[in-house]
């Protein structure tokens, strides 16, 4: 069992001003509150957070990760809560122990263990100070190593979690010795026979090929020499289980794995490092497609060394790493290793731009001397975009950052999504809006008669949700535009004699909606409903011959007779779209706005309204604003406009005998008419006229406009929206 000195001494050896009081005051404190605890050993608890903490020492981390280290299960299994650590610890201890009990409390299920990717990240997100990380794989480590307490089934399952979830974490932090044992320890238990095997094959090669090592170090030490290069020279095994995968996935034999061994050469500094590489290739063939330099690109985890593999004395493929002593410290203890970094150490700048963390690491670390601050200073943020929650069912869901519960309901399932009317979080009720955060179980509570309402379209983000909400506005819109067109077609069929619906039913539409191009009557019922054709339009198609009805339609577009009479010219139009194409059909209602009365030569948009066609507007129209974008449809002038349009003006003048008579004498001398004149004079003198005028384009209008600004007191002449 470690004993508090162990761990105090261990510090002292790397830190020697370290403030052991609190590492101190916190063994005391857990030996209290786990007094009577065992572990299954049969030693008293406090030996698993004394061990935990002697491997973080060894780890050379901050007194706080060791005080908490020695902390880390008393909230979880004792009395303890967190505001008593925080009272007695301080707040960075206290929210240290509390980030280890959050991760304690996840749990790993089956299902949840198929989820490992998942997982990595969700425990990564949640642990916001990189020192709960480091803790948990210590805790885990020492669980590992003292598994033979349990029954097999629970060895089997705490092993594959370790191979799924803290091995690859531990690579991910780069700490090579730590992911090794885990996954070695765990390769033990979960598929003890193929870990024999390996085991037997391994250790006969090690007696085997003893003297091939030795021969291969001894030539490359000698020819180091020979250079006058100082280097450590190391051959070592693959680790059992490297050799198990690299077997299973590559389908190889035992034997086939040519790199059991790896050479590293450790140097002084980096320019060495390939000036030996360029030594050993000189002495033995380089297989060039097997050379790597994570010296220039490191790995995201910091990881740096060269790669080679070459054709050793013996025809055999030799692997070789060559690394500078501050990189051979990174590759075994990652993350870990930035604690005891003197000044001046570097990593690539590469590096940080993929592994932001780690860039911010080392910048803080070059401000800062005190490897407390530093460590504090380290907040994980690997996946800053995305969060993790948990179905009820204990399944993770990935979800972007600022996700809703109603994200989450669409992504469990339209259906759900549709019906959702709450949700509840960590099993409080929260607001359909609340924003999701990593580690939080969510359960939806759906009611049958429930649907989305436009304004969740305000607050969710994620692409299934919005298109889903908006497919199922567009559904009733379209429902809305069916019974409407029906009731309009209904009460114009009745009025000339006939029975829309019994039509309809009869299939006598089925074939007019096929010549609309609809693949069923209810689109073309829709449509009328919509406002893109009208029912007599739909009622000429039907009952092509009622003559009356087509007069009547002449009559349709209600502004041009209006406007007709008022210039007081009975013109026959040449057709009812008013000089207007619209974009992909034909045969269409066409209707000018009252608002902004464009003129050919304006630039303009439709926009399709109920029951009445499409309404044509100048582009940037305030009215048009506001109407929805769904409804806006090309449209331009065509070459068949009508003679005139009415445009509006308004004159800003200082009143004067004649004024209105010079005004109106102006107008007409341009060609214009006088549709309407409304005038209004202040006590003052200043005179506001509006005129509605017809002009046959735009430039007639300006051409008006320019003579009255010529007129005598006019100050200022404007063309206007009638709104204005
Ligand atoms: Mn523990």
């Amino acid at each position: 069992m470690v004993r508090i000195n162990d761990i105090l001494d261990t510090i002292l050896e790397y830190n020697s001003e370290a403030e052991l009081h609190i590492v101190e005051r916190a063994y005391i404190y857990s030996a209290q509150v786990h007094d009577g605890q065992m572990r299954l050993s049969g030693e008293p608890y406090l030996s698993h957070p004394l061990a935990v903490a002697f491997i973080l020492a060894k780890m050379k981390l901050d007194v706080e990760s060791i005080a908490a280290g020695i902390l880390h299960d008393v909230i979880e299994d004792t009395h303890a809560t967190k505001a008593d650590i925080e009272r007695l610890f301080g707040h960075n201890i206290a929210h240290i122990v509390e980030g280890v009990t959050k991760l304690s409390k996840l749990t790993l299920s089956d299902k949840v263990a198929r989820q490992a990717e998942s997982l990595r990240k969700m425990i990564l997100a949640m642990a916001d100070d990189i020192r709960v990380v480091l803790i948990k794989l210590a805790d885990r480590l020492h669980n590992m190593r003292t598994l033979n307490y349990h029954n097999p089934e629970r060895q089997i399952s705490i092993a594959r979690e370790t191979l799924d979830i803290y091995a690859p974490i531990a690579a991910r932090l780069g700490i090579f010795w730590l992911k090794q044992e885990l996954e070695d320890v765990s390769f033990f238990y979960s598929m003890p026979e193929e870990y024999k095997k390996i085991d037997t094959l391994v250790n006969k090669a090690r007696d085997e090929k003893e003297a091939y090592v030795k021969e291969v170090m001894e030539k490359l030490q000698e020819k180091l020499s020979l250079e006058g290069i100082e280097a450590d020279i190391k051959g070592r095994f693959k680790q059992h289980y490297s050799i198990y995968h690299k077997m299973l996935s590559q389908n190889l034999e035992f034997n086939q794995v040519y790199d059991l061994i790896a050479f590293r050469i450790i140097l002084e500094k980096k320019a060495q490092c390939y000036e030996v590489m360029g030594i050993i290739h000189d002495m033995w063939k380089p297989i060039h497609y097997k050379f790597k330099d994570y010296i220039g690109v490191p790995k995201q985890n910091g990881y740096q060394s060269l790669h080679t593999t070459v054709i050793g004395p013996h025809g055999e493929r030799v692997e070789i790493q060559l690394r500078t002593k501050d990189m051979d410290e990174i590759a075994e203890s990652g993350i870990a290793a930035h604690w005891s970094y003197k000044e001046g150490a570097r990593i690539d700048e590469k590096t940080g731009k993929t592994f932001a963390w780690l860039r911010n690491l080392v910048d803080n670390q070059k401000e800062s001397t005190d490897p407390d601050e530093f460590l504090e200073n380290v907040r994980i943020d690997l996946y800053p975009d995305e969060i993790y929650v948990f179905t009820p069912d204990g399944e993770i869901k990935t979800l972007p950052k600022g996700a809703t519960p109603v994200d989450f309901a669409y992504m469990i399932h339209t259906k759900i999504g549709d019906q959702c009317v709450g949700a509840k979080v960590n099993d409080k009720m929260v607001p359909l809006n609340y924003k999701l955060e990593t580690g939080n179980s969510v359960s939806i509570i759906t009611a049958k008669d429930h649907h989305p309402t436009p304004d969740w379209l305000n607050f969710v983000v994620t692409v299934k949700a919005r298109s889903k909400i908006r497919h199922w506005i567009n559904a009733q819109e379209k429902e809305r535009s069916i019974s409407l067109g029906r009731e309009m077609c209904e009460k114009l069929f009745r009025k000339k004699g006939y029975n829309f619906n019994a039509m309809v039913k009869s299939g006598e539409l089925d074939s007019i909606a096929d010549s609309f191009s609809f693949k069923v009557v209810d689109d073309l019922i829709a449509h009328v409903g919509f406002g893109q054709i009208t029912p007599l339009q739909l009622f000429h198609k039907v009952v092509p011959d009622d003559e009356k009805d087509r007069e009547q339609e002449k009559k349709g577009d209600k502004l041009s007779a209006i406007l007709d009479k008022l210039i007081g010219k009975n013109r026959k139009r040449k057709k009812n779209s008013g000089g207007i194409v619209v974009k992909g059909i034909d045969d269409i209602l066409v209707k000018f706005s009252k608002c902004c009365n464009p003129l050919p030569g304006d630039e303009i948009t439709g926009f399709i309204t109920q029951g009445q066609g499409v309404t044509v507007h100048r582009k940037g129209c305030i009215n048009t604003l506001q109407m929805a974008s769904e409804r806006k449809i090309d449209v331009e002038w065509s070459d068949d406009y009508k003679d005139s349009y009415p445009a509006r003006i308004r004159i800003r003048a200082t009143d004067r005998t004649g004024f209105l008579a010079d005004v109106a004498m102006t107008i007409n001398k341009s060609g214009a008419n006088i549709i309407n004149a409304q005038t209004e004079t202040s006590e003052f003198g200043a005179v506001k006229s509006y005129f509605t005028i017809s002009v046959s384009s735009i430039e007639q209008l300006e051409k008006v406009m320019n003579e009255l600004r010529r007129v005598k007191h006019v100050n200022d002449v404007k063309r206007i929206d009638t709104t204005e």
